[in-house]
């Protein structure tokens, strides 16, 4: 046995699994092992007298003498792919490592690669056709890696980010929002859906919305199906988008017309007979009444279908523009306008009130001017009102029923308002009537003021409150309890008020003249909506100098209610008028829902506890600890403290305990007219 044949590296090298083979530096075959000689079919005498430059494919032979050179100038390792050729012609892939030995010979070892080839072949043809694939698809597709890294994206996808100049490729939606700013909301739209489907684990089917060319929205329906490894990472994101834009305006138009009136585009009655019957639904359990208001333009027949359709279209907006939340308008129809009112309150005659009240206001929205090329036109409606609670009446019952009533009012004499419902009617009837008779008496003068002292421990008159009283031709003198309310929400509480300021100031310019007389002050009570008024404080001082009063001698008698309306507006005012040198009273303390915190912001004089507290002073623990609270809290806000309605020496004697020694009250004195009350003053001489 020769030392080479028994040497093992040697043994090891000729039957290695490889092909390997050992050359001089400029590729003159020295060794080659059985392997080599296997695979190429050269025998090994006929190997060595070969250079290994003649089993490469001719084409390859410049290159892989590069190659060689390289090995045998940096001594590194090289591998490269080459084809060998074997003795009968064939061409096999191998990968080559290649490397210097010491000695200067080159050592090289290919490893078959055919079958990787083979794939990689495959996968290639596999990957061109499924590219061409994507490529046919009308719709966008796009494929990420499990990083959100774009990796293919199809021609429709690259017109829908208009990303034919950017170079998307493996970059992240964030990324790429950098460069299309226009594209942000879309992208990170893209990144949270990502997200989503990630999380589900399967098919998610989204909607986002991406700006074409003009800036207009497009809606896609989105399908995004993740894949994941075997050991459960991220792999990649399937998505396809749809464009459904087209699709979503059609089922809008589909919808419009369906549900939409086309002249006005108000809700038309298929959608209001929905509205109604949810109203019903929802008024079962609220218990609150609803109303339902036809409006019918009058004389609408006589225009013409243009000018006619102009007109809708106009009082549509107006309805439209007035219109609070929780009503619904609609239009059913030619000129018939109906508003769904929901939730107006649980007793019928306040929702009919409110029902009726916005009605009024509806006719004078319809009432106003309307110019129509170049000529004015005035138009009436007469509104026909039901009111609805409960599902026992249907929508289309509640309709007609609103039908019977419009044309109830139109016999009536057009531009006119009416209920369905008798009673209701009838009441309303009732209220209108008595505010038709409060605005004659305003103006007749029917009215009258009333004088209430107020007093001190001792008895003495520090003061008078001045109560309206209403003279009716008929009924005779009436209290403020049956007629207040009216007032209020006709708006006549303005001048009425206006009227008693008036009155109670030439009061106190007469009472100038005498000694005993001239320094009373008189309370005047003020409503909310008479406060509010934007000129409030331009009509007092217009009051005072007319009437030559003074304003030391004017307390402002306001409720908690109407002080916290506005409360910015409130402390504005009060601060103005007291720079006159008014004062104020806060009346009717206790019954309301005062916040101290606003209340301590108020610059008060006084604070009046209700008479419903003392009435029970004696009696109710409850309402005994509530007047004491209330006396040490305007204490402790530095206030005077009045206590009205009181009747009894019980209570007055409780309230004088506990520290509130102002009192008015039957006890003292009733409100009495002017001469009664002047003749309460010791030595007044009875004015
Ligand atoms: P108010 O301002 O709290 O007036 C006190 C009411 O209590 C008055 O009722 C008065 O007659 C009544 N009263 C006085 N002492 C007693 C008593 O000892 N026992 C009982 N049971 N009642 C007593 P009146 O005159 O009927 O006025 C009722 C309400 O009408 C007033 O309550 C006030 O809120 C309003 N009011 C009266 N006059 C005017 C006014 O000129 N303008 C405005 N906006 N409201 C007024
Ligand atoms: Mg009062
Ligand atoms: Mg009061």
């Amino acid at each position: 046995m020769t030392k080479s044949q028994s040497d093992p590296t040697k043994i090891a090298l000729r039957f290695a699994p490889d092909v390997v083979f050992i050359t001089e530096a400029n590729g003159h075959i020295v060794f080659a092992n059985d392997n080599t000689l296997l695979i190429l079919g050269y025998t090994l005498p006929e190997l060595i007298k070969m250079s290994v430059l003649d089993i490469v494919p001719p084409d390859w032979r410049e290159i892989y003498a590069q190659r060689l050179a390289q090995v045998a100038n940096d001594g590194k390792r090289h591998t490269i792919e080459i084809r060998l050729i074997t003795k009968n012609a064939q061409k096999i892939p191998m990968e080559l490592s290649v490397v210097m030995m010491p000695n200067g010979q080159l050592y090289g070892a290919c490893r078959d690669i055919s079958e990787r080839k083979k794939t990689e072949a495959k996968l290639k043809e596999l990957n061109k056709n499924l590219t061409a694939l994507i490529e046919t698809i009308p719709d966008p597709i796009f494929l990420k890696d499990g990083e959100g890294r774009w990796l293919l994206i199809n021609e429709p996808a690259k017109k829908l980010f208009n990303l034919e100049a950017i170079d998307w490729y493996r970059k992240t939606d964030l990324e790429l929002a950098e460069l299309q700013p226009d594209f942000r909301p879309a992208y990170e739209g893209c990144v949270k859906d990502d997200l989503l489907a990630w999380k589900k684990g399967s098919l998610l089917v989204t909607e986002e919305y991406i700006p074409d060319q003009h800036g207009d929205m497009r809606t896609m329906e989105v399908l995004k199906m993740p894949t994941f490894e075997a050991n459960g990472q991220r792999k990649g994101l399937v998505i396809i988008g749809r464009d459904i834009t087209e699709h979503k305006r059609s089922q809008q138009r589909i919808h419009e017309l369906a549900y939409f009136d086309p002249v006005t585009k108000l809700p038309n009655r298929r959608m209001l007979i929905e509205g109604i019957e949810h109203a019903c639904s929802a008024s079962v359990g609220s218990g609150l009444y609803g109303a339902l208001l036809l409006l019918d333009l009058d004389h609408f027949k006589s225009f013409s279908s243009d000018r006619g359709d102009q007109l809708l279209r106009e009082i549509a907006r107006r309805l439209n523009e007035d219109l609070s939340e929780g009503y619904t308008l609609a239009c059913v129809g030619g000129d018939e306008f109906v508003i769904l009112m929901e939730s107006l309150n649980s007793y019928v005659e306040h929702a009919a009130e409110l029902a009726e009240r916005h009605a009024k206001k509806l006719c004078t929205l319809v009432n106003l001017p309307f110019h129509c090329n170049g000529q004015t036109i005035r138009s009436t409606a007469s509104i026909g009102i039901t009111l609805l609670r409960g599902t026992q009446d249907s929508a289309e019952d509640l309709i007609k029923q609103a039908k019977v009533a419009v044309e109830q009012a139109k016999s009536a004499g057009r531009n006119a308002i009416h209920f369905f419902n008798p009673s209701i009617q009838s009441t309303l009837n009732a209220r209108n009537a008595l505010e038709h008779e409060l605005r004659y008496s305003l103006e007749h003068q029917h009215f009258e003021l009333y004088y209430q002292m107020q007093v001190d421990v001792h008895h003495r008159i520090l003061g008078a409150e001045v109560l309206l009283r209403w003279n009716h031709p008929s009924k005779g003198l009436l209290a403020p309890g049956s007629f207040i309310d009216i007032c209020e929400e006709s708006g006549l509480i303005i001048p009425i008020g206006q009227w008693v300021l008036e009155s109670a100031c030439r009061q106190l310019k007469l009472w100038q003249k005498h000694p005993q007389l001239r320094d009373l002050p008189l309370s005047i009570n003020v409503s909310a909506k008479q406060f509010h008024q934007v000129n409030f404080v331009s009509q007092i001082r217009r009051t005072l100098l007319e009437s030559g009063a003074k304003p030391s001698q004017i307390k402002l008698e306001l409720t908690e209610s109407s002080m916290l309306e506005n409360v910015e507006d409130t402390v504005a005012k009060m601060n103005e008028l007291k720079l006159m040198g008014i004062r104020f009273s806060l009346d009717d303390f206790g019954t309301g829902h005062s916040s101290l915190l606003y209340l301590k912001r108020l610059p008060l004089d006084q604070i009046k506890i209700d008479q419903s507290f003392v009435r029970d002073i004696s009696t109710d623990a409850s309402d005994a600890v509530i007047v004491k609270a209330i006396i040490s809290m305007s204490d402790a806000m530095g206030l005077n403290v009045i206590a009205e309605g009181v009747e009894t020496a019980e209570q007055r004697n409780f309230l004088d305990d506990h520290g509130c020694h102002v009192f008015q009250g039957y006890l003292f004195g009733r409100p009495v007219p002017l001469q009664e009350f002047e003749a309460l003053i010791p030595h007044s001489g009875g004015q």
